[in-house]
């Protein structure tokens, strides 16, 4: 009966291989450094199952978030939005895709919310997460959206408004250009030793990993979702 269980929870837990699609970049991968973006797409991420079981406890906090803003009738929520931005560079077209988590309607104005798991709540708005929102606020046209941050071990959270920035979405659409050339050209971005470097997938195949952070870690990890 344990073996039984124990497969169970662990073809919960299994995930496909990522390999995004060249030319569709994503706003929570694009903050992230160039050259662990490249690989990504070059080589795919096979998720292990403890990032996995990860991830699992992020999505369950999101449910959870989701059921408690349905369960207010003044709220008007729609989860997981899709957006899609298109920008023209040199003669091809590169896309921005993503998911809102969720846009809410108050009093007749629309606002952007992103929801983040994380293990310690921070005092403010962590900057990827920042640069994240940019694509979706720009998308939906809304002038400004919240980061709601919820801790894994107690259940606490944490709000952040976040204001558009055009430019933050300069550099998020200026890191989308340079990697599609990158990838494109088959040409590498240069390694970039940061805290990343200690979560990166592709650590081993890095000296920068090695030397340890350039910069103290947010407390959260840069996750891929579409
Ligand atoms: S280990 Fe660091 S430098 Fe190397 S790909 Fe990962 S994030 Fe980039």
């Amino acid at each position: 009966m344990f073996k039984v269980i124990e497969e169970c929870l662990k073809m919960a837990l299994t995930r496909d291989l990522e390999k995004p699609t060249i030319g569709v970049y994503y706003p929570s991968l694009l903050p992230s450094r160039l050259l662990r973006q490249y690989r990504i797409y070059r080589e795919g991420i096979a998720v292990s199952l403890e990032k996995s079981g990860v991830f699992k406890i992020g999505e369950l906090l999101h449910d959870f978030l989701s059921g408690a803003l349905k369960s207010d009738g003044t709220l008007t929520c729609e989860f997981e939005k899709p957006i899609v931005l298109a920008v023209k560079h040199g003669e091809s077209w590169i896309r921005i895709s993503g998911r809102v988590d969720a846009v809410l309607s108050v009093n007749g104005e629309n606002v952007v919310l992103e929801v983040k798991s994380i293990s310690k709540l921070p005092g403010k708005s962590l900057e990827h997460h920042v640069m994240q929102i940019q694509p979706y606020l720009l998308a939906l046209n809304n002038q400004r959206g919240l980061i709601v941050y919820l801790e894994k071990h107690r259940l606490s959270w944490r709000i952040f408004e976040v204001p558009f920035d055009g430019k933050l979405m300069d550099s998020i659409l200026k890191r989308a250009k340079t990697l599609h050339e990158s990838l494109t050209s088959k040409n590498p971005p240069k390694p970039e030793r940061s805290w990343e470097c200690k979560y990166c997938e592709f650590g081993s195949k890095c000296e920068e990993s090695k030397l340890g952070p350039s910069s103290p870690p947010p407390s959260s990890k840069v996750l891929l979702k579409k």
